[in-house]
């Protein structure tokens, strides 16, 4: 099964891609994981997209289609995989497209922007593995450290409220396009993302294994 995940900064879709990737037993790539990991390790790849990962924008399509290219072409993305965070253009969809990869269903999680906002501000991520809490909604078992491999939980740059501000803007002008998009390409399944990450998980996997 070929999956994308779509949804605004902060709907929830790192956290639905991990439960999903365990029940379907295929890779969730998180393109925004791959870039952080670039930054961690000052690679030129690295330097070039902080600046506008710091800043809420987008990094260029060209840079975030070659990382994906490359990454759907190992082997464990034979059986499947799930896209968290890609694309999030229609020149990146029209990209994927190109790359003749199938794609077998879109899930759009959807949660208005006031919540979001309350919830970046609660989020903590793995520094070691890319994994996400909430300290309210799903903290990890011992506070600033994470549960799946012990790693130190932070608050990423930017999730701080400025930033949160344009990556929303930026998410309502260039991403949500692709609602209509894949609406149109008939894969289109929509998930109102709900109060509980349980709830959410719940319709998430039945959108996905109907
Ligand atoms: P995420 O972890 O998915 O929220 O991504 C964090 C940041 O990485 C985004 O705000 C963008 O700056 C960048 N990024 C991740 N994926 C993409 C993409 N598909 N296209 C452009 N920029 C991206």
């Amino acid at each position: 099964m070929n999956l994308i995940l779509l949804g605004a900064p902060g709907a929830g879709k790192g956290t639905q891609a991990e439960v999903i990737c365990k029940a379907l037993n295929i890779p969730a790539i998180s393109t925004g994981n791959i870039l952080r990991e670039a930054i961690k390790n000052q690679t030129p790849l690295g330097m070039e997209a902080k600046t506008y990962m710091d800043g809420g924008k987008l990094v260029p399509d060209e840079i975030v289609i070659n990382i994906l290219k490359e990454r759907l072409q190992a082997d464990d993305c034979k059986n499947g995989f799930i896209l968290d965070g890609f694309p999030r253009t229609v020149p990146q969809a029209e990209a994927l497209d190109q790359m003749n990869v199938r794609i077998d269903r879109v899930v759009d999680i959807e949660v208005a922007d006031e919540k979001i906002t309350a919830r970046l501000s609660g989020r903590r991520v793995c520094e070691s593995c890319g994994a996400s809490y909430h300290t309210q909604y799903k903290p990890s078992k011992v506070e600033g450290v994470c549960d799946a491999c012990g790693g130190k939980t932070v608050q990423r740059k930017d999730d701080h409220p400025d930033t949160v501000k344009e990556r929303l803007r930026v998410y309502h002008e260039q991403t949500e396009p692709l609602i209509d998009y894949y609406t149109k390409a008939g894969k289109l399944v929509v998930v109102e993302g709900q109060e509980e990450v349980a709830d959410t998980t719940a319709l998430t996997l039945k959108a996905v294994e109907a």
